[in-house]
């Protein structure tokens, strides 16, 4: 047996250190791409251990993978070189609420769901709304600082936390920001840290910003005949005086898929639809949905749907949550990306996406919170057929060179990972590369944080075939 792991085992009993073959492939993959088999999964439970474990993984140079539930769609928690998988999961769940203050402390293995949950038996709402928030971890979502369909008005993670605790790659646990809303002392290494994917140190405990929650909301779908229709209608919204919440496009494919899934009656012969969610006071929410009718009718959408019960507006919402499932039936292989443009250029982007799917024969779908511009096209293929792969992966590169010849970026917020690290140059050019790296060097000097992730390493290609 390895030294660095009879020394784990001196305190940590035997049950949170798994070896086996079976334990270690359970670990292995992520919700993204390929499989790597730690040497060791280390279960900790509080940030002492998390200290204890690092400082002997740094002293024996041992790379470590934190992990929250593993369904990063950028290969984030991968061990793409062995060595130690840190699983957060059953560190206990601890939610201290200050209603107060609108704050709230939260232990990294919280799911996020649950911090909402908490927040609104006091009427209060924690707003980042990832849709895999009822399994994914407030860590990994700190760690990729991530969004969803209520980032339009909110913001994403990053605009919701107050302070961080966390454990340097050399052991240390240090705080970072505090409880207060305003804080400006010092470098903010509080964003620093929040989006850097694991790669500077584990994140053990975060203060996070509740909000009152709004009083009423009112969803509306709107169906298009035509994709650019679709995106004229979310330009001349965002330009009209309304910030909705949220506003999520489905393209016809995302729909039939949807039916065909768990039916709810989407009109599965539009090009694309449009579900808006406003929130505020009733009688601000009734002028708001009548001029959003009206600009709807100036562009000519197809058709403007009202739900006449909340249980309604819910399917609604659960029929854009069934997405991801829904167009997993399609094809064996989802190849998940979350490419981003400035919001006016979604139309492009579409068009683009078009001349990539007909040039390389592959299928894309794309579905997304179009409202602040983050599209989630998705390949959809057959990872045992190389020569479609091939397609796939060139498929890929030319979306994220598409985004970028946007103004966009890489990712809105699935994060880099291995999946995108060859593509980091192109948006960040050499030297931008190199300031970052220098950051994570001076952070982590024997490089034992998630190494393989966000920088690429030398000559490295996406590769989605065996
Ligand atoms: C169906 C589906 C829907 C999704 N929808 C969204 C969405 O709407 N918006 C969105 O942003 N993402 C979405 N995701 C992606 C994913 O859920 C998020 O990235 C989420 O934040 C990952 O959390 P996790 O607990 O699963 O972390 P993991 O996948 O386990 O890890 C993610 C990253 O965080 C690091 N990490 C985890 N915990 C810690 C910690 N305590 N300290 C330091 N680093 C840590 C890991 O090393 C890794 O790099 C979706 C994924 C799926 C499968």
């Amino acid at each position: 047996m390895e030294q660095w792991l009879k020394e784990l085992l001196g305190f940590l009993p035997e049950k949170r250190v798994l070896t086996s073959l079976a334990d270690r492939h359970s670990y292995s993959f992520d919700a993204s791409f390929g499989e790597y088999l730690p040497d060791a999964v280390v279960q900790v439970k509080e940030k002492r251990e998390v200290a204890s474990v690092l400082k002997i993984a740094n002293r024996f140079q041992v790379p470590v993978y934190p992990r929250g539930s593993g369904t990063c769609l950028s290969g984030g928690p991968l061990p793409v070189h062995g060595g130690i998988v840190l699983d957060m999961s059953q560190w206990p769940a601890d939610i201290n609420l200050r209603p107060r203050d609108l704050t709230v402390t939260v232990a990294p293995s919280v799911l996020t769901s649950n911090i909402n949950k908490a927040a609104e038996e006091h009427g209060l709402m924690y707003a980042p709304d990832p849709s895999s928030a009822h399994v994914a971890t407030i860590g990994g979502n700190l760690a990729e600082n991530s969004g969803g369909p209520r980032g339009l008005k909110y913001g994403v993670t990053k605009d919701h936390v107050l302070g961080l605790e966390i454990v340097t790659p050399e052991g240390e646990i240090i705080k970072t920001g505090g409880q207060t809303i305003k804080n400006v002392t010092g470098i903010d290494l509080t964003k620093l840290i929040i989006g850097s994917e694991g790669t500077l140190g584990v994140i053990v405990e975060a203060t996070l910003k509740l909000m009152p929650k709004p009083p009423a909301v009112q969803t509306m779908m709107v169906a298009f005949d035509g994709v650019r229709k679709a995106g004229e209608a979310i330009s001349q919204t965002l330009t009209s005086g309304i910030l909705p919440a949220k506003m999520e496009f489905m393209d016809q494919a995302c729909i039939v898929a949807v039916e065909n899934f768990q039916p709810v009656g989407l009109p599965v012969d539009a090009a694309a639809v449009i579900i808006i969610e406003l929130d505020g006071h009733p009688e601000t929410l009734r002028i708001e949905r009548k001029l959003i009718e009206e600009i709807m009718q100036e562009v000519g959408a197809e058709e403007v749907i009202i739900p006449k019960s909340d249980e309604e507006a819910a399917r609604l919402w659960h029929a854009r949550k069934q997405v991801s499932p829904a167009i997993a039936k399609i094809k064996p292989t989802k190849v998940s990306e979350d490419a981003t443009v400035p919001r006016s250029k979604i139309p492009d982007f579409m068009d683009r996406l078009q001349d990539i799917k007909e040039k390389y024969n592959v299928e894309v779908v794309a579905f997304g919170h179009a409202g602040d511009g983050n599209l989630h096209p998705n390949v959809l293929c057959d990872k045992r057929d190389v020569e479609e792969m091939k397609r796939v992966e060139l498929a890929v590169e030319e979306m994220f060179q598409a985004a970028l010849d946007l103004g966009g970026t890489l990712s809105g917020e699935h994060g880099i990972g291995t999946m995108k690290a060859p593509f980091m140059e192109l948006e960040l050019g050499e030297i931008g590369l190199e300031m970052m790296k220098r950051i994570k060097d001076s952070w982590d000097p024997n490089g034992i944080m998630n190494p393989g992730k966000i920088f690429p390493e030398k000559g490295q290609k996406l590769v989605l075939h065996k």
